[in-house]
């Protein structure tokens, strides 16, 4: 099946697909554009959400000068945790509120993004943190109205946050990542000035490459829109709606273009050029994942991050035990996408090809195709070598899927059903791959 849209639909399925996306800027130099659109948007003052490393950075000064040079009042807010969790969640929507602010702005990388968004959602609409929570561990109630406006503005070429309505944090007690997912929380405005990824070092570049390889492969290969059942009422239905003719187009080219670009923007910081076509192909990705929503190696990613123990790469700040969101992705994706090759063969063997596999590939074996240039590139970007390589062994498997199956918003965008054994297997085929 190369396009479902054009296939029969199964009677009460949805036939039909929402195009959903922020208004993006992008170029470089558009840091410079923060002010009047901030003001353009009627905000007055404004909490700016950034890191203390950024805070230190050109780029800080910046945003700082355009929304001062606007008139534009600023509450700023620096301490964001690296991987959010409820608690640093809950220490921004106090500060939001007692800013009394009525716009947001954001600097930084996924966790400053999330965490300006999830102060916007409590600030705006006062609520438990429960009540917005993604479902089994959160009530999932719908956000009662829009949020005030937030001006997102991307450092790292790789989470796509910018333009998704999700945030996601760790909730402590529970062990477990979860998040917010709904259009509502989209940012307003995306502000993308691939210039910031000047200054990053080449394993975040790596890090965050791979997740917007993994954004765009999970995406195209997410079950189709099509294979969903009819959303009632029809505005109910999922950002994570599977994958459709609109994400179909940034995936390609965001394929295509990690493909031409990671290697480069990795192994030379020099290489503006080809950092700015990662940072692009982040802002492509990440509209593709918005619209269709990722399934298996991020499920399972969540569980990675969570249950680390002593692995902490180089050029990450700090020497608490972290796997990166990217390369916790990154490090399922091979396994997951040999397993559900067979559920798209031909999809499995394009997005091989778009990747450089070269020569003939049988249909059935596209899965596995895809598998090696995912491993081909994690290899020339010195990424470690699957599970193994952040610090897993076998015992770790049942944690690992027992931290997996809360994620049911990504494992039902699957092509295939992911139940409990699937799971195992599948972390059982990560654990190593060179
Ligand atoms: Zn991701």
């Amino acid at each position: 099946m190369t396009c479902a849209h054009l296939q029969a639909i199964a009677a009460g399925c949805d036939p039909s697909f929402t195009v959903d996306a922020a208004r993006v800027t992008f170029g470089s130099g558009a840091l410079a554009e923060v002010g009047d659109r901030a003001r353009a948007l009627g905000v007055t003052r404004a909490a700016l959400f950034t890191d203390r490393q950024l805070r230190a950075l050109p780029w800080f000064a910046e945003v700082e000068t355009a929304l001062r040079g606007a008139g534009i009042e600023l509450a700023i807010f620096d301490e964001i945790a690296i991987e959010p969790t409820d608690r640093s969640f809950d220490d921004a929507v106090r500060f939001a509120r007692d800013a009394r602010v009525d716009g947001y702005v954001s600097l930084g990388g996924g966790s400053v993004i999330d965490t300006c968004k999830a102060a916007n959602l409590y600030a705006t609409h006062p609520a438990e943190l429960r009540a917005y929570v993604n479902a089994p561990l959160g009530d999932a109630r719908p956000i009662p109205g829009p949020l005030a406006p937030h001006l997102a503005c991307p450092t790292t070429s790789g989470t796509g946050s910018e333009v998704t309505g999700i945030a996601i944090f760790d909730w402590l007690a529970h062990h477990a990542k979860t998040g917010i997912a709904s259009p509502r929380l989209r940012p307003t405005e995306a502000i993308v000035d691939p210039r910031c990824t000047h200054t990053l070092p080449a394993s975040v570049v790596a890090a965050s490459g791979m997740d917007v390889l993994c954004h765009a492969l999970e995406s195209f290969t997410a079950r189709p829109s099509t294979t969903r059942a009819m959303p009632a009422p029809a505005t109910a239905r999922p950002m994570s709606q599977g994958a459709n003719p609109w994400s179909d187009l940034g995936c390609r080219e965001a394929l295509r273009l990690c493909h031409a670009f990671l290697v480069r923007a990795v192994r030379d910081a020099s290489d503006h050029h080809a950092r700015e076509q990662m940072m692009w192909a982040a802002t492509l990705a990440g509209i593709a994942f918005g619209n269709a929503g990722v399934h298996a190696p991020h499920a399972m990613a969540y569980a990675v991050a969570g249950r680390v123990r002593t692995f902490h790469p180089d050029g990450y700040p700090g020497t608490d035990a972290i796997v990166p969101h990217g390369m916790a992705v990154a490090v399922n994706a091979p396994a997951v996408f040999r397993h559900t090759g067979p559920t798209s063969p031909v999809r499995h063997r394009e997005a091989a090809a778009l990747l450089g596999a070269r020569g003939e590939i049988a249909d059935t074996d596209g899965g596995h195709a895809l598998a090696e240039q995912i491993i081909a590139l994690s290899r020339a970007i010195e990424l470690p070598n699957g599970l193994a390589g952040v610090g897993y062994t076998a015992a770790d498997i049942d944690a690992l899927v027992a931290g997996t199956l809360p994620q049911q918003r990504l494992l039902t965008n699957a092509p295939c059903p992911m139940p409990e054994s699937t799971l195992a297997a599948l972390f059982t085929g990560a654990l190593a791959y060179w």
